[in-house]
């Protein structure tokens, strides 16, 4: 079974970026641009990891994130958060909500995978260690 991915990203270019990364590397990946549609999308599609933008027109990702961690069907599903600010007092907020990543813009290739991957499938990652 493909492992499905929701990439929650208002901007064209970064949303395209992660899903064609994240299709490259075998995931089912879908795309959604505005941050208010995240939370019946994410229901619909039962994602094994949520990607979210925390910079979104309308609606914060950190209050999507706790919405997702309020749901009884999505609270267990990972979410690794991608923020434009690295302040310190972000990450703390952003794992205060229920991230269990967090990656700062511009973001790479290669620790997006590798977030991706430790979230996503922890048992590789032991293995892997
Ligand atoms: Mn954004």
């Amino acid at each position: 079974m493909m492992k499905r991915i929701l990439v929650v990203e208002d901007n064209d270019l970064n949303r395209k970026l992660f899903c064609d990364v994240l299709a490259a590397n075998g995931f089912s990946v879908e795309p959604v641009a505005d941050g208010e549609m995240a939370i019946d999308r994410a229901r619909a599609f039962v994602p094994n990891l949520v990607i979210m933008d925390i910079q979104l027109p309308n609606v914060s990702g950190l209050d999507l994130i706790a919405r997702l961690k309020g749901d009884v069907n999505l609270r267990n599903t990972p979410v690794l958060a991608v923020t434009a600010y690295a302040g310190k007092g972000d990450e703390e907020r952003i794992r205060e909500v229920g991230a269990q990543g967090y990656l700062a813009k511009p973001v790479s290739i290669g620790p997006f995978m590798a977030a991706v991957r430790n979230l996503i499938d922890p048992d590789s990652r032991e293995a892997a260690a």
